[in-house]
């Protein structure tokens, strides 16, 4: 492999590896599911929160159910007494006897009336539950999915830093120390370290390269790295009959 090959591949290695480092440092996606659980256990809570609220009102229900049957005992053991033959024509006893039933229909209808809020209200409820089950269930399912995610996104950033770096040794094994603290002089200022060149452009920098480094560049007639003048970066062209093109084309025109 020529020398400027190494250089674009360990470019590419250590910028791979940064962004590998990066996906490990970055604690976003953790906290992220920290904050999916505490919702799912919020939910949990309000979730248990209604069932005690449901059994309460359930209890309240069969209290009152229990209270009605009791009153309309009472106002049938009246009602008995009123159509008793024995009642015969006493008017006190007989008003009496009415307006205890009396009192004991309104006591049963009024009964009745919160019975019936009663369920309404647990009607409610329940479909609130139904709700916050869902909302569980769908929480549960994201975070799982989302926690698998999470996992392999660091797991592949482990391995990939771990071959990275492998190859970023084989390659500097392979090359000279001029070239490595050139390269890692001008990583150390600039990042990338090299930079192609499009149109007679660096890419790094965007400034028009002279026309002697773009000569060394189709000639290759330098063994040593070309820099940009501007930006310092180690100069590469994957098209240098590009360049020629454009450079004929500049002089037929100049003529
Ligand atoms: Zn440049």
């Amino acid at each position: 492999m020529k020398i400027l090959d190494k250089i674009i591949k360990l470019e590419k290695c250590y910028t791979k590896l940064e962004e590998n480092m990066k996906i490990l440092k970055d604690k976003s996606k953790i906290i992220l599911l920290k904050k999916m659980q505490k919702e799912y256990e919020n939910v949990k809570k309000s979730n248990i929160e209604i069932g005690t609220e449901i059994q309460k009102i359930e209890k309240e229900y069969s209290e009152i159910e229990e209270n009605v049957l009791k009153k309309k005992e009472e106002k049938k053991q009246q009602e008995e007494l009123l159509y008793d033959g024995n009642v015969g024509c006493n008017i006190k006893f007989i008003d009496n006897v009415q307006s205890k039933i009396e009192n004991l229909q309104n006591e049963i209808d009024k009964l009745e009336e919160e019975k019936s809020v009663l369920l309404d209200n647990e009607e409610s409820l329940l479909n609130q539950k139904q709700k916050i089950e869902d909302d569980m269930k769908s929480v549960k399912t994201n975070f799982y999915e989302f926690k698998e995610e999470v996992l392999k996104e660091i797991q592949n950033a482990k391995i990939e830093i771990k071959s990275g770096n492998e190859q970023i040794q084989a390659l500097r094994d392979s090359m000279s120390e001029e070239v490595l603290n050139k390269f890692d002089y001008i990583r150390r200022v600039r990042k990338p370290a090299v930079a192609s060149v499009e149109d007679g452009v660096c890419q790094g920098c965007k400034i028009a390269l002279p026309s002697m480094i773009l000569d060394d560049i189709v000639s290759k007639r330098k063994k040593e790295l070309i820099c940009c003048d501007s930006c310092g970066r180690i100069l590469y062209c994957k098209n240098t009959e590009k360049i020629v093109k454009k450079r004929k084309s500049r002089k037929k025109k100049s003529k």
